[in-house]
């Protein structure tokens, strides 16, 4: 057990607190978890227990929580909190649809309508007009066969891969794929390794060595990554996996709405045949105001999972006005491609501002996410706090995350900011900025 320091007068109460604790139940950040684990409790890991620490000493240094910071209305371009206004960078609300009247009114219909909930399985009585509506606009939007709609984004990647994949099976994902298909990877069973960042010829490489002795192989990528902003060569990586006879998955959680003249997604940027690629991924929480996640390709690939995926069988339809606002905003976005237009004129004026500066947004483009990379996560937690003091809400991204040397401030501009909010922003950046880190 730790003594008790002899400064305890200059203690912090927080510092207080967790001696108190030590104290009386002996712990220690090392020991807690394996005595919890002893004594019949939860064993947390020894990552979770250094994070816990991290935090706590963060909220002391920034004077608040960083994290799970209440916003008190719609998170457009601004967003209020704890009373105060602030330019809001930190959500993904890129077409300003969360908030639109027409998608609130649909979900409130909806819900008039259908209930809060569909109270079922959509295979058993959950089945509501509403669900095949919004399937058949997502095929519309994307130009493919189908599309099967489930209640989480994360969810929806981890139940696929999960399901479709199997020991055997051969899964490369990109280096910085997202948390939920590596959760697939892993309940699939299937041998499962990363590929460095974009780089197709690497896949090539490791292909070329794996594929003869495994079954499946199924390629994943994204469609703008979404800590970096930045898109992968689709072609070259659709020209690889015909040769390898390999699938190719694609995430468009933060691509569809935004790239593509129509907001039709990286399909639409690079001109591809849909065809070419096995499952379009994509959420309906961020350019669709909703809650949910979707997969969309061959229909007879759609029929196969709409009646085998646990994910989907076995859970809840999704709720009615989840389905109504995403149903909504597909709507709105064929209606008024200029939203997207919008979206991209900013997001641009923004990363030019940006490199102007001489900052470094790595190779963030043709994205709505643009990262400000600094290095140092001190460097970065002040510049959160800097521009937080100047009405400018965004928030950092530090390891384990991102590299322990790659802290950075990330930027989502959506489709509402003002060419003066941005101004305003990168020259608060400008005045803040630890050119010494
Ligand atoms: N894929 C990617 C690339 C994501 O960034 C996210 C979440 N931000 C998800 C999947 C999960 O989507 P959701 O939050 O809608 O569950």
């Amino acid at each position: 057990m730790t003594e008790p320091p002899s400064d305890i007068n200059h203690m912090s109460p927080e510092e207080k607190r967790r001696l108190l604790e030590r104290l009386l139940h002996g712990k220690s950040a090392a020991g807690e978890s394996r005595n919890a684990g002893q004594a019949g409790g939860f064993v947390f890991s020894s990552e979770y227990l250094a994070l816990r620490e991290k935090f706590a000493e963060m909220e002391q240094g920034m004077a608040g929580p960083v994290y799970f910071q209440v916003s008190e209305g719609i998170n457009r371009d601004l967003t209020v909190i704890e009373g105060r206004e602030y330019i809001n960078f930190a959500s993904y609300n890129y077409l300003g649809m969360s908030g639109h009247p027409e998608v609130s009114r649909a979900a409130k219909e909806a819900v008039d309508r259908y209930g809060t909930s569909v109270s079922a399985s959509r295979l058993a009585s959950g089945e509501r007009p509403l669900h095949r509506e919004l399937e058949q606009a997502i095929a519309g939007l994307l130009g493919t066969e189908d599309c099967i709609v489930f209640v989480g984004g994360f969810g929806t990647n981890e139940s696929v891969i999960g399901h479709i994949c199997r020991p055997g099976d051969i899964i490369l994902y990109d280096s910085l794929i997202h948390a939920s298909i590596q959760a697939g990877c892993t309940l699939s069973g299937a041998k499962a390794r990363p590929f460095p960042h974009n780089n197709w010829r690497a896949l090539d490489r490791i292909l070329g060595e794996e594929r003869s002795h495994c079954g499946q192989a199924l390629i994943a990528i994204e469609g703008v990554y979404s800590m970096d902003g930045d898109i992968p060569d689709l072609p070259a990586f659709i020209e690889i996996k015909k040769r390898h006879k390999a699938l190719l998955m694609i995430d468009e959680a933060h691509s569809i709405g935004v790239l593509g003249e129509h907001g039709a997604g990286i399909g639409e940027h690079y001109a591809v045949d849909r065809s070419d690629i096995d499952i379009w991924m994509g959420t309906l929480s961020k350019s669709f105001a909703s809650c949910g996640g979707y997969i969309a390709g061959e229909k007879a690939f759609i029929q196969f999972l709409r009646y085998t995926v646990p994910g989907f069988v076995y859970s809840v339809g999704i709720s009615p006005p989840n389905a109504a606002a995403a149903l909504a905003s597909v709507k709105i976005l064929k209606r008024e491609p200029e939203r997207v237009q919008l979206l991209r004129s900013r997001a641009r004026l923004f990363l030019d501002l940006v490199n102007d500066h001489g900052f470094n947004a790595g190779n963030s483009r043709n994205s709505a996410v643009v990262p400000v990379i600094m290095g140092r996560t001190i460097s970065c937690m002040n510049l959160y706090r800097a521009l937080k003091d100047e009405g400018v809400f965004v928030l950092p991204i530090m390891y384990p995350v991102v590299p322990e040397n790659a802290s950075r401030l990330r930027f989502f501009v959506n489709c509402s900011h003002t060419e003066e909010q941005i101004r305003f922003t990168v020259s608060a950046i400008a005045r803040h900025y630890p050119y010494n880190q």
